[in-house]
């Protein structure tokens, strides 16, 4: 088996746009997106704006789809911990709850399937993708900690953000982040 490149990204789009529209629930994919990314993101990225550029979207679009699902009760406003003055949003028990229906979880499944060298592989190029959009550069760029060139780890349970100067415990340091910068 040997696909182009353009057939392999090609493909690649068709699998995840057709995961995220598998499904009769009452959520649109951009609530879905929305509430998926509350969900994963952390203390820096749990904001309208950090949504919107990691949907592809715009700020007033953003919004919208985060005021709809405040509505629905699956989002709630709080206080962020790093800016008092900002916003965040967090997601709810119910919307936790919604997120155990989400479409996407059948893909989740099939990557959970795969032998643990080929998952490793996956996420290795899916790594570099990432890394290849930044350098092209793409604004915002999102990511986890331990591939940050922020982060200092402290101790086994703990790091330390250089961009945020902020402590992260073990919770956060897995935590989607729209101050990413890869190593
Ligand atoms: S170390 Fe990097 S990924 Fe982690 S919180 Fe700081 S900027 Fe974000």
């Amino acid at each position: 088996m040997n696909y182009s490149s353009e057939r392999i990204a090609d493909l690649l789009v068709h699998i995840v746009r057709r995961s995220v529209q598998r499904s009769a629930s009452e959520l649109t994919s951009a609530q879905w997106s929305a509430l998926r990314f509350f969900a994963h993101a952390n203390q820096f990225s749990r904001q309208p704006s950090a949504f919107a550029s990691y949907h592809g979207t715009t700020r007033g679009t953003a919004s919208q789809t985060v005021k709809s699902l405040v509505k629905l009760g699956y989002l709630e406003r709080s206080r962020g911990l790093s800016d008092r003055r900002s916003a965040v949003f967090d997601v709810t028990p119910p919307g936790m709850e919604a997120l155990n229906t989400d479409p996407l979880k059948t893909l989740v499944q099939t990557i959970d399937d795969l032998p643990q060298e080929q998952r490793e592989s996956l996420c290795a190029s899916l790594l570099t993708f990432n890394k290849g959009s930044q350098e092209v550069g793409a604004k915002t760029h999102f990511g986890t900690c331990l591939n940050c060139k922020h982060f200092r780890q402290s101790s086994l349970n703990s790091g330390f953000c250089n961009h945020s100067a902020a402590a992260l415990d073990v919770y956060e340091i897995d935590k989607l982040c729209c101050k990413f910068s890869s190593i």
